[in-house]
């Protein structure tokens, strides 16, 4: 996916011009725009940090989001999707990295909210899979344990819900997706690798 965040609408039209159609953004104000701007065929992803008054900004407009970072999102986006009678389909964030400030469950947290089978009071939410930002770092090797960590959880949760379609694993940005690819990711997230270095 090419996360065009910060980059204008005619260099999104010339990845669209090559193919490119999954595109992701973080903001949800950018991302409105875009929409409208943009050719209806695209895909579009979410992967910012969302508050629950711009859910509706979001959430009607992207096929995946990224970023359900706590248990209180997930309840107000399943009170949205339910009041508007839609579905919608989420990744859980977790956090993985070193930093204090990223967002996202704890990977205990997590595995607690699928014992106590949790899950099952969203019914108008799809949870996919694990998202996950690593450590911004050049030690690679950090990353890639950072990544196991969230592959080996994904993977335990598959094993408990069996019955749950629960394969993705967005991890992977522009200086460590190699490093995601080899942990098992099933979307990168690619900006400036795509577009260059954002304004
Ligand atoms: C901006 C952003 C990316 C893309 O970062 P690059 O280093 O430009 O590839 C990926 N994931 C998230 C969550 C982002 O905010």
């Amino acid at each position: 996916m090419a996360v065009s965040k910060n980059h204008t609408v005619a260099a999104i039209l010339q990845a669209y011009e090559c193919g490119q159609r999954h595109f992701g953004e973080s903001r949800p104000q950018e991302l409105l725009q875009k929409t409208q701007q943009l050719p209806k065929d695209i895909v579009w992803h979410f992967i910012g940090h969302l508050q629950s008054n711009k859910i509706k900004m979001v959430v009607p407009y992207v096929q995946l989001l990224h970023s359900i970072d706590n248990e209180s999102l997930l309840q107000d986006v399943e009170k949205f999707c339910a009041k508007n009678n839609i579905h919608t389909q989420c990744l859980l964030q977790v956090h993985i990295a070193q930093e204090p400030q990223k967002f996202g469950f704890s990977l205990e947290e997590l595995l607690q909210f699928f014992m106590q089978n949790k899950e099952q009071n969203f019914p108008h939410v799809s949870l996919q899979g694990l998202m996950g930002i690593a450590t911004n770092t050049d030690d690679m090797a950090i990353v890639k344990n950072e990544f196991l960590l969230l592959q080996a959880l994904q993977k335990q949760i598959q094993a408990l819900k069996p019955t749950l379609s629960f394969a993705q694993l967005s991890l992977g940005m522009s200086h460590d997706y190699q490093v995601a690819i080899e942990a098992g990711s099933t979307l990168l997230r690619l900006g400036t690798a795509i577009f260059g270095e954002r304004g």
